[in-house]
């Protein structure tokens, strides 16, 4: 195995600069889109696929994302069955479902379901940026409705992880219309006095990041994360003005205060835990609920 990475690695050397990332096996070598190291997939993926090197967060998939965030074995899914129709029957919108269907092995661009991090219950959602660019249509709204709804009748916190291009345009104004959908649901949520995290990854953009993932009672992004609503050059050309190198970043989110943490992903998990954890039993350590409630 060692050898043949060296012997590989020779023969590499000599393609011209452009073809070579082409040219890295998939599946057994990763090239680091910031700074270049070339990481083995293992090692990549014990270190939850975070490059050593620059800290780069590499997106990670729905399954992937479950499988370092819940407890082993214990996530049930919900509606895995809904699929997207074609209510607009815009040009091959089927055609690019079924492909990205195949491609990723599930049937929509957010997974949804119920289990335990660090044994605390939890109704939890994650999108899948390979489905669509994670962009939100009618069943991506529909179950994190669904999702919250499933939080506020068993009063389990809500955790949603977000990676998206914003709304579904295949789907027109039907997607728009899952920003109040999610929103009201997340307003039951509210009053219910139930905890929402919003977790907002790489990239989380348009109507994405303007309903559902900027109303967490708590909102952490992972480090360097794209997180905004138009793109750079469309506001740029909208206020006449030149904009700061970092906008849109999550650092830069954190210091204007629409953020209240950003935090690396090999941290994640335990500060989830200790989050679900202070708010437990009422957020009291003694388990009685606060007296000034
Ligand atoms: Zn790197």
């Amino acid at each position: 195995m060692l050898k043949d990475f060296f012997r590989k690695q020779r023969r590499y050397a000599t393609i011209p600069s452009q073809d070579v990332k082409r040219e890295i096996p998939e599946g057994i070598m990763q090239k680091c889109p910031r700074c270049g190291t070339i990481s083995y997939a293992k090692e990549l993926e014990k270190n939850l696929k975070v490059c050593k090197s620059c800290s780069y967060h590499f997106s990670l998939s729905a399954p992937e994302r479950i499988a370092v965030t819940v407890d082993e074995g214990r996530f049930f899914e919900y509606d895995a069955d809904l699929k997207s129709l074609d209510p607009l029957e815009f040009p091959d919108y089927k055609n690019k479902l079924r492909k990205d269907m195949e491609k990723t092995g599930l049937n929509e661009a957010v997974v949804t379901g119920e289990g335990t991090i660090g044994g605390y219950p939890v109704v939890i959602g994650v999108m899948d940026s390979r489905f669509r660019m994670g962009s939100m249509g009618s069943v991506v709204g529909e179950k994190i409705a669904r999702a919250v709804e499933q939080a506020a009748t068993k009063r389990y916190p809500l955790i949603l992880f977000s990676a998206s291009g914003g709304a579904r345009m295949q789907e027109g104004v039907l997607s728009l219309m899952q920003m109040a959908k999610t929103s009201a649901a997340l307003e039951r949520l509210h009053r219910e006095r139930v905890l929402f995290v919003s977790v907002l990854t790489n990239p989380t953009t348009g109507g994405v990041s303007a309903s559902f993932s900027s109303l967490g009672d708590i909102n952490i992004a992972e480090p360097g994360a794209l997180i905004g609503f138009a793109g750079r050059r469309v506001i740029e050309q909208t206020v006449r003005q030149k904009l700061p190198d970092d906008f849109q970043t999550a650092e830069f989110l954190l210091k204007h205060g629409q953020l209240d943490m950003v935090v690396p992903r090999t941290e994640l998990r335990q500060t989830l835990i200790k989050i679900l954890e202070l708010h437990a039993n009422g957020g009291n350590a003694d388990g009685k609920r606060p007296s000034t409630l």
